[in-house]
């Protein structure tokens, strides 16, 4: 059985107060707005998982140990209820797989897939599983009435590294395969490849065989991403699960990640190169390497989604090493004033989402949009976008 899991499972069953969370201002990478997990822990029991660093506060073995918070359905369905925005739900996490091995017998999933049917609410799952394929009749109906999008966890396509790192997880084979079977259900799918392990699954010749399967799997996107190493927990499994496999490359990693830095990054020079030859890797086969704004636009409202494309503007320029100062201070002042109004959104219960939107198209429409953004020629692009709702291309970094 794949994706099976070690046999010596703990199952915890808590009762958890609340489950969902919402952000005021969207995540502009993998854009949700709202998040949550039926789990805690993840007995995938990847080698680099994050989710081991002490910052997540994991009781226990990490990946035997696993929280169920079997109430996650019945107060999903009670907090969407309250919501007054509309916007995406994304389900992963950097502490759990959403579809990991307990869930083939919880179907906490199943249940949670139901409720946002139900809400009509927008959702993205990020996995490395395919038992997310026993649920493809009801993605199938979220995305019918507000949009799916499943997102697969690939870093590589070598079966053995996969085996060696990702021990638990489902062959990359089978992803492809659960990708394609939504993909030709009309959701749209994306690819997360990361983390990119240094010296094993990040050679120029690895990145561009894996963006040219991506890319003829008709994905509609990939992010990427390298590896960090939190000092700690993290670091230290990880280096002890590399010094079984690969000896010598222990030495190299030290030098790497000698810099212990909270993040985990590696040194500043090797992520700047990776993140070039990974762009230019994905940018030969056309893949964009963000959530496309065409995915998005109708999936949150319309402030949330300026708010996303001047991020992912920002990020797309520096990667062209395009000019972002006056960007990045338009970006701020907009920043501000969505946080502005968000406050009072928040304190007057009575105040629609619509209303906040109807307030932007005022401004964009208005004399002071220019003064207000500081920038003529961005403040006539975002017009475009908010008045005659326009679509940004990531790959030419034009209007359509
Ligand atoms: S699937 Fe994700 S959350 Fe689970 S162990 Fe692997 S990296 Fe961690």
């Amino acid at each position: 059985l794949t994706g099976a899991g070690p046999t010596d499972l703990r199952k915890h069953y808590r009762t958890v107060k609340t489950v969902l969370r919402r952000r005021d201002l969207c995540d502009p990478y993998f854009v949700g707005k709202f998040a949550f997990s039926p789990y805690h822990a993840c007995a995938h029991g990847c080698l680099y998982c994050d989710g081991r660093a002490e910052r997540y506060f994991v009781e226990g073995e990490f990946d035997h140990d696993i929280v169920i918070r079997s109430n996650a359905p019945a107060l999903l369905d009670l907090e969407l209820g309250k919501q007054r925005e509309r916007g995406i739900v994304f389900i992963g996490s950097g502490v759990s797989d959403s579809y990991q091995p307990p869930e083939r017998e919880e179907e906490l999933m199943r249940s949670c897939a139901r409720v946002l049917g139900e809400h009509s609410m927008a959702a993205s799952v990020l996995t490395k599983s395919g038992l997310v394929l026993r649920d493809l009749d009801l993605w199938e109906e979220v995305n019918r009435r507000a949009g799916f999008l499943l997102m697969m966890s690939i870093q590589t396509l070598d079966e053995s590294i996969r085996r060696m790192f990702e021990p638990a997880c489902s062959p990359i084979e089978e992803r492809l395969s659960v990708l394609a079977a939504f993909k030709a259900r009309g959701c749209t799918v994306g690819v997360a490849a990361m983390p990119f392990l240094p010296y094993i699954s990040d050679s120029d010749a690895d990145l561009n065989a894996l963006a040219e399967r991506l890319a003829a799997a008709g994905v509609d996107f990939a992010l990427f991403g390298g590896l960090t190493l939190r000092p700690g927990c993290q670091k230290d499994f990880f280096l002890r699960g590399l010094s079984a496999s690969f000896p010598d490359l222990v030495e190299r990693y030290g030098a790497l990640y000698g810099e212990n830095r909270p993040s985990g990054a590696p040194l500043v020079s090797y992520s700047r190169d990776l993140n070039r030859r990974a762009a230019a890797a994905f940018h030969r086969v056309s893949l964009p390497t963000l959530v496309p704004h065409r995915i998005y636009r109708d999936r949150l409202p319309l402030y949330d989604e300026i708010y996303v494309l001047l991020q992912q503007m920002s990020v797309l320029y520096t990667g062209r090493t395009r000019e972002v100062e006056r960007l990045n201070a338009s970006l701020a002042c907009y920043r501000a004033w969505l946080l502005e109004r968000k406050k009072i959104f928040n304190r007057r219960r009575k105040q629609r989402s619509i209303d906040l939107e109807y307030a932007l198209i005022d401004l964009a429409r208005s004399q002071d949009w220019p003064r207000f953004l500081g920038n003529e020629k961005l403040a006539a692009f975002l017009r475009e976008v908010v008045i005659d709702r326009r679509v940004f291309d990531p790959l030419t970094l034009r209007l359509v």
